[in-house]
């Protein structure tokens, strides 16, 4: 399983080095940062960091990828969250699931991944690691190069595939032991660890999902709603009808592309964001939703706003309205 961070770098590449045929897997879950980032900002790479990672190690990638089945392991997980609404042992023990799929259809023996005994608090304790083990149903058949040699001895270590002398009994949350043995190995081309691979983890994230279940309900969870979660400043009317305003250039762009969501609008006196109306609003919505898309824009210290609304038919209308004052803003904030 190939994500494509240093440990899932370094654990193929001690693979490598044992001489055993290597296939990376990546699983892409639909709503990592990078996805995000590829969405919204122009300049993203359009490699992946995965893809990179299989390049720089001479193998050819296998992308998965896991959309609208993943929403329920988000919305129920049996394992519970983490700090935020990342249901990290249960999206393990799914995106696992979706690799051993694979190794069985392909006629591979067995797994084996970048995790590091005690590195993130949650996924990765003792504990959790034996549970992801058994609910992928790869017991004994999922190796963590790095901590092995803390851990019970796999199926191709007892049958001799893999040298257990040679791998490694790595823990805890530093990552100088990583560095170094990435020196050792000549690998200097890594991303910089992260805070965590999607962005369940993210605090606003996680309040805005909150939000979106309590108002629209899980059966609306979509992947691109939950996708659209991670995209501009959202904000709920006093009616409860939501909506999202671009940041900039590439979250406008996005969001503009969402004609058959609702009613997008944009102001024409100055440059302004791009903003989504969901759903069916209603005229005293869609002012309101006119005057913070003129607070944002560069025209709000006038006193009426010319702004542009594109309906989902691509009809468009002119209104002109007065910005939305700042703290009344704050308080519409998600
Ligand atoms: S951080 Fe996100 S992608 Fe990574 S294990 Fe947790 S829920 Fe899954």
């Amino acid at each position: 399983m190939l994500s494509g961070g240093l440990d899932s770098i370094l654990a193929t590449q001690v693979m490598l080095e044992q001489g055993i045929a290597v296939t990376p897997v990546h699983i892409k879950s639909g709503l990592t940062y990078e996805r995000r980032n590829r969405l919204t900002d122009r300049q993203a790479s359009e490699e992946s960091k995965a893809e990179r990672a299989a390049r720089m190690l001479g193998l050819d990638l296998v992308s998965i990828r896991a959309f609208q089945d993943y929403i329920p392991v988000v919305l129920n997980p049996k394992h519970g969250y983490g700090s935020q609404m990342n249901p990290c042992v249960d999206c393990r023990i799914y995106l696992l699931r979706q690799a051993k799929r694979w190794m069985e259809q392909h006629d591979h023996q067995f797994i084996f991944t970048g995790e590091v005994l005690g590195q993130r608090p949650n996924s990765q304790l003792r504990q959790a690691l034996r549970t992801v083990e058994r609910g992928s149903g790869l017991e004994g058949l999922l190796l963590r190069p790095l901590s092995a040699k803390l851990l019970e001895p796999t199926i191709p270590e007892r049958r001799g595939w893999v040298e257990r002398d040679n791998l490694y009994a790595f823990q805890g949350r530093s990552r100088r032991p990583q560095m170094a043995l990435a020196q050792e190995f000549g690998i200097t081309d890594y991303p910089q660890p992260a805070g965590g691979c999607c962005f369940l983890v993210d605090k606003t994230y996680s309040r805005r999902l909150r939000d979106f279940l309590d108002h629209e309900g899980p059966d609306a969870l979509t992947t691109e709603q939950a996708l659209l979660l991670a995209v501009g400043r959202h904000l709920r009317l006093p009616s409860q009808r939501r909506v999202v305003v671009g940041r900039h250039q590439g979250e406008n762009a996005h969001i503009a592309g969402l004609q058959d969501q609702g009613i997008l609008m944009t102001t024409l006196d100055a440059p302004g964001p791009t903003t989504l109306v969901s759903g069916d609003p209603t005229e005293r919505e869609i002012e309101q939703a006119a005057r913070i898309t003129a607070r944002y824009s560069g025209a709000s210290d006038r006193k009426a706003v010319r702004v542009k609304l594109l309906n989902d038919d691509g009809l468009s209308t002119i209104i002109t309205v007065a910005p939305l004052a700042a703290d009344e803003i704050h308080s519409l904030m998600i």
